[in-house]
This record gives C-alpha cells, sequence and structure tokens, in this order.
C-alpha cells in the first residue's frame, strides 16, 4: 500500500524601488516589423546587495524565436545570479535573453525574470532598457512606424497598454500581493538569528509571524516559545519599516495537528465557537483597522488541516475534525472574516507532493479546498494555496524528472518515489494550481513555496545525476532531498536553508516565501512539559524506528530539540551551512 504520510508540515531591507519606463515615442529600428516595449523594474535592497524582479511587455509586433532584453547600470552592480533568462554581463553592460521553454513574446504579453546581484556605494535603478535592439519607452508603436509595409496596421492599435500602472489604491486587492513589494522582517525571528555565528547573513530575509494560540494576537510578556510582539505590535514594527506586506499564519483549529503530537494547540476538537469568537474575529478586528490599509496583510491559513482530513481520517481525532466539520467551517469562517478585508490576502495551505502527490490524494485534497472556500461564501475568499509550509522537500531535483527512466524502469517505481506522480515540489505546485482552477477556484490564483529549509546544499549534496541502471540506486545516488524518507518531517538532518523569498519566481509560482522561520523547532526531540498544549510526538526522536507512514523507517531527526516553536540553535547553524543556493 502507497504510505500516505501525515506530516505535520509536517535584509534590513531598504526601500522597494518601482521604475516605469514610460515617456516618449518607439524609435522602429527595424524597418520590418512595429517594435516597443515597457519594462519595470524594482527592487529589495540591503546593504549590499539587492533582489530586482524586471518585467519586460511587447508592445509591438509578436516576437518568436527569442527575445533579449538589456541595460547598463550606473554603478558597479553584478549580477551573481538570475533566474527565469539567461544572464550575461560584461562590465556595466547587461543581457538577458529568453529561456528556451518561452521564446515567443506576443503582442501585450509580458515575460518575467529575477536577480540577484551586489553592490556598493549607491544603487540607482537603470534607466534605459532595449528589448531585441529597441529602446523601451513604454509607448505602442505608431502607425507608420512599419515602412517596409505600410499598409498593416500595428497589430493591437485600438488596445492601450495593459500594463504597470502606479500601486493600486487602497482598497484594491492586486493580483500578486509579494510583487514590487518589501516584506516584513520579525524582528523577534532576526534577533534570535543575529544572535548565531553568521546570522546576519540571513536575518534580514521576511518571515511569517505565526499567530499560534490566542494569547499571541495580544501579546505576552512571558518566555512563550514564539516571542512577545502580538498582531498590532507587529503590524505596527512593519508600518515602521516601510514593509508593503506581512506574513501572518494563521494556526488555532479546534484538535489542531489531528494526526501528529508536536504541534497540538490549546483549543479542543468541540472548540469551533471558541475559535470563531476568540481567535478568528479579533484578528478580523485588527486586521480590518484602517490605520494598516496601506499594508498587504498575508495570511496563510491552518497548516495541515484540509489535508488530513483526506489522507488520515485512521487516526481518531482526524476522523473527529472530520464528521464534525470543526476544520472546514473553522477555514470557512477565518476565509470569510479575513477575506472581506480589502488589504487582506488568504493563501490556503496545501501540503505537499509527498502528501498529496498520489492521484487517489491530489484530486480529494483540491475539492475539500473547494468545499472550506464555498464554507466561506466565495471562493475569491481564496488568493492562493502554500505548499511545503515547515516541510523540508526539494524545490526541484535537478538530475531526474518524474518521466525520466532507468534501464527502461520508470522512477515512479523506485523506492524513494514510490508511485508518486511528482518528484519536487514546483512541480506539484504548478499542477496542483491547475487542479485547483479546474474544480473551481478562480483562475488568478497563485501559490507559494515555503523554502525556508529545502536547500539540501552542503557537501553531501550530488553534482550529477547517477550512472546506475538500478532505479533504486539511481533516484538515491542522484536525489538532491537526503531525507531517509519523504514522510519524515521534523528537524530533518541535513537539511540547508532553500531559494530566499522573493516574487514571481516561476510561471503560476506567487512567491518563494519563509514561512516556517528557520531555527524554530518542529517538535522535541523527548517529553518536554510545557503550557502550550505541545505533545511529544516521536517522529522528532532520533532513537524512533518510524511507523507505516515513514515506511518504518529511522525519522531523522535532529537530537536534543526543543519543543515546536522554540529557538533550535544547532538546526539554525546547520541550515545555514547546508544553504542552497549557498550563502554568498
Ligand atoms: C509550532 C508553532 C510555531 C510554528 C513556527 C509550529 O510547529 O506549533 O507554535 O509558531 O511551528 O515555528
Amino acid at each position: 500500500m502507497r504510505p500516505r504520510p501525515h506530516m505535520v508540515r509536517g535584509l534590513t531591507a531598504a526601500a522597494a524601488v518601482t521604475l516605469l519606463t514610460g515617456a516618449g515615442i518607439a524609435v522602429a529600428s527595424q524597418a520590418s516589423a512595429a517594435a516597443g516595449c515597457r519594462v519595470t523594474y524594482s527592487v529589495n535592497q540591503w546593504n549590499t546587495g539587492f533582489t530586482a524582479n524586471v518585467s519586460v511587455t511587447n508592445l509591438g509586433d509578436p516576437i518568436s524565436g527569442g527575445w533579449n532584453l538589456a541595460w547598463d547600470f550606473a554603478g558597479n552592480q553584478r549580477v551573481t545570479q538570475g533566474w527565469s533568462g539567461t544572464f550575461t554581463q560584461s562590465g556595466q553592460h547587461v543581457s538577458v535573453a529568453s529561456p528556451s521553454y518561452a521564446n515567443n513574446l506576443a503582442t501585450n504579453a509580458s515575460a518575467s525574470f529575477g536577480f540577484n546581484a551586489d553592490y556598493s556605494g549607491t544603487n540607482a535603478a537603470p534607466t534605459v532598457f532595449t528589448l531585441n535592439g529597441t529602446q523601451c519607452t513604454g509607448q505602442v508603436p505608431t502607425s507608420p512606424g512599419t515602412p517596409s509595409n505600410p499598409s498593416t496596421p500595428p497589430s493591437n492599435p485600438s488596445t492601450p497598454p495593459s500594463g504597470p500602472t502606479s500601486p493600486p489604491p487602497a482598497g484594491t486587492k492586486v493580483d500578486n500581493p509579494y510583487a514590487g513589494a518589501k516584506g516584513y522582517v520579525n524582528p523577534e525571528w532576526k534577533a534570535k538569528a543575529d544572535a548565531e555565528p553568521g546570522g546576519s547573513r540571513v536575518s534580514s530575509n521576511p518571515t511569517a509571524v505565526w499567530l499560534d494560540r490566542i494569547a499571541a494576537i495580544e501579546g505576552t510578556s512571558d518566555s512563550s516559545s514564539n516571542g512577545a510582539m502580538g498582531l498590532r505590535d507587529h503590524l505596527d514594527a512593519a508600518l515602521a519599516q516601510g514593509a508593503g506586506y506581512i506574513q501572518l499564519v494563521i494556526y488555532n483549529l479546534p484538535g489542531r495537528d489531528c494526526s501528529a503530537l508536536a504541534s497540538n494547540g490549546e483549543l479542543g476538537v468541540n472548540d469551533l465557537p471558541r475559535y470563531k469568537s476568540e481567535y478568528i474575529d479579533p484578528i478580523a478586528a485588527i486586521e480590518g483597522d484602517a490605520k494598516y490599509k496601506n499594508l498587504r496583510i498575508i495570511n496563510v491559513v491552518e497548516i495541515d488541516s484540509l489535508p488530513n482530513l483526506v489522507t488520515n481520517t485512521n487516526v481518531a481525532t482526524c476522523a473527529t475534525m472530520k464528521s464534525n466539520g470543526g476544520y472546514v467551517q473553522g477555514v470557512g469562517y477565518a476565509l470569510n472574516k479575513l477575506g472581506a478585508i480589502s488589504n487582506v490576502y488568504n493563501y490556503v495551505d496545501a501540503a505537499h507532493h509527498g502528501w498529496i502527490g498520489w492521484d487517489t490524494n491530489f484530486g480529494p485534497t483540491a475539492d475539500i479546498m473547494l468545499e472550506a472556500a464555498k464554507a466561506s461564501g466565495n471562493v475569491k475568499n481564496v488568493t492562493g494555496f502554500i505548499t511545503n509550509t515547515a516541510n523540508y522537500s526539494a524545490l526541484t531535483e535537478p538530475y531526474f524528472t518524474i518521466n525520466t527512466n532507468v534501464n527502461g524502469t520508470s522512477v515512479r517505481q523506485s523506492k524513494w518515489v514510490d508511485w508518486n506522480y511528482y518528484v519536487d515540489e514546483l512541480t506539484f505546485a504548478q499542477a496542483f494550481r491547475q487542479k485547483l482552477v479546474q474544480v473551481g477556484f478562480d483562475s488568478g490564483i497563485g501559490m507559494l513555496i515555503d523554502t525556508s529549509r529545502n536547500g539540501w546544499g552542503g557537501a553531501n549534496r550530488p553534482a550529477a545525476a547517477s550512472t546506475s541502471t538500478n532505479v533504486d540506486t539511481f533516484v538515491n545516488q542522484s536525489r538532491i532531498d537526503r531525507r531517509i524518507h519523504a514522510g519524515n518531517w521534523c528537524n530533518q538532518d541535513g537539511a540547508g536553508l532553500g531559494e530566499r523569498p522573493r516574487a514571481n519566481p516561476a510561471t503560476g509560482i506567487d512567491a518563494y516565501v519563509w514561512v516556517k522561520p528557520p531555527g524554530e523547532s518542529d517538535g522535541s526531540s523527548s517529553l518536554i512539559p510545557n503550557d502550550e498544549g505541545k505533545g511529544f510526538d516521536r517522529m522528532c526522536d532520533p532513537t524512533y524506528t518510524g511507523n507505516e507512514r515513514n515506511g518504518n523507517n529511522a525519522t531523522g531527526a535532529l537530537p536534543n530539540a526543543p519543543i515546536s516553536g522554540a529557538w533550535f540553535s544547532a538546526q539554525f547553524r546547520q541550515l545555514m551551512a547546508n544553504a542552497y543556493p549557498p550563502l554568498s
């Protein structure tokens, strides 16, 4: 039988700058085709580096066979890593060629790519961009611009350029709340990261704030595992930082974490009324305060809950939460209350590929998501979904895909893949997005992937595909996900920080995010009494030999871990050491 793992999830950034090229008339350098383009260039920067997101819109005739966008930096900016394009830099001149899978650019279509760069001094945005040699001025080419074929009108003369506008007025939801916006850096997490050796190299990344109990709304004065700031404190701090968005995790359902113990919460299985009145209502009241109307408030909604109703109803608490409607009604209520606020964005947790990547789980999970969204009264209360929250699944397996055959045998037949239809999170998230749209979600939904701990760098990362002709050996030697079993979820030994948070990294993906704050434990490795409702789950015990949900394998958990949410210094240090992409 296929395992049905229960899986509990199982920068002093400065200004975000958006530059719109605007005025002027395009000068068509080629007589044969009308050319025109518009570029938006936005950065998240810190003292020595920045991440840029670039979008180019083709305002001229359709381009096929490849495009190339070029600019000159004004200073000493140097691209260190680029994505969704092929980058070449010579001195200050940068040129980005289209990726092979996206060589065409129809009229009014846009292509987006991004890069990381370092710099010193000032980081002025480039002012002149050229697309296939034509300067981007933001104007549709005028009709006589095609002298060799003057009778052909520009392909779409009546359509005004759609394109970037200034930020939408407060109250208008944007398609992707991460795009062009700087993320809130949680000062409590930052302080813990900064206290670790070299921690300042990563501590300015935005991480999510977990509202994991009612007391977290007001904040506490004590030593609870997650810190003392309340929701208003964080929102005020976000305003003070000039952040464009803040990420919160709504995580307090009745009967929480029904198939595991490490993140059991304070509310009992029949506490839906308390969840509504003591937890969601106060959060909605604060998120709806007009003071925060220009901040994009992003809620990650209830990790692991709905997927547990699909795969783990053989566990008594999950069966109860299914039959009493606590999860579906609770999620529906949260989506309704929070989704009604015009600057609030809800992303519902959708587990990860190693949990619902089998067909038996894939469709039914999409269906139950729809049920919860409908319980909220409107599927548009959902901006999107998040996968891999607090999990360790690799973003991309570089050395094989689901279609790889080894000596005539599909990798699906390997013990590691075990008939799953996905080998990594990106392919899974993109496919699950399509499934969600197919079952009835808005076609504009976007996905998030938690990349906080799925880097798998360091000395044990394979550098090439295996040459073995045995499918198990091939997969085991080629995979970058070094876990003992994909059902292991607690404090995984050998993991590293993954992709740094950024917007629009791939088709259908709104952002790579750090929702699980790196360095916070998944659960204690032995029983630690506490007043937060947290239990001891043996999947966090390195001496446990497993159960059917991880194929009766060792857990791969680090020893000496504190309760979930508490700072775990040894894990943070290992995550830094094994970061991939490596820390610069
Ligand atoms: C814990 C929460 C914590 C979160 C982030 C979860 O496993 O149950 O209390 O806030 O992780 O670290």
